[in-house]
């Protein structure tokens, strides 16, 4: 889970994909955009669906379930493995830092 500063600040959802070349990830729920489908097979009545679109990383941060927010991070070894540390309460977040 993550929280989302900036323009759509408050949201916060599951990271559904990054894209690590252009430095934007995709967020769930998290800046949709309306896309209006052309009449198909697949949609006779034409429409709109709703999709995520990708924002860039830095404007995002980690949610920590302790402080329930979203915080800055530090990262530290532990393990031999590199984790994200909440700054304010020191909570660790699983899964290994690139
Ligand atoms: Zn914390």
């Amino acid at each position: 889970m993550i929280a989302v500063s900036g323009a759509i600040v408050g949201k916060s959802g599951k990271v559904m994909q990054i894209l690590p070349g252009r430095n934007r990830l995709i967020v769930e729920g998290v800046n949709m955009v309306k896309k209006c489908l052309r009449k198909s097979q697949d949609h006779p009545q034409g429409g709109i669906s709703e999709k995520e679109a990708s924002i860039p990383i830095s404007k995002v941060m980690l949610l920590c379930p302790t402080c329930k927010k979203g915080v800055r991070t530090v990262r530290v070894k532990q393990n031999d493995q590199m984790v994200r540390k909440c700054k304010r309460c020191g909570n660790l977040f699983e899964g290994s830092v690139k």
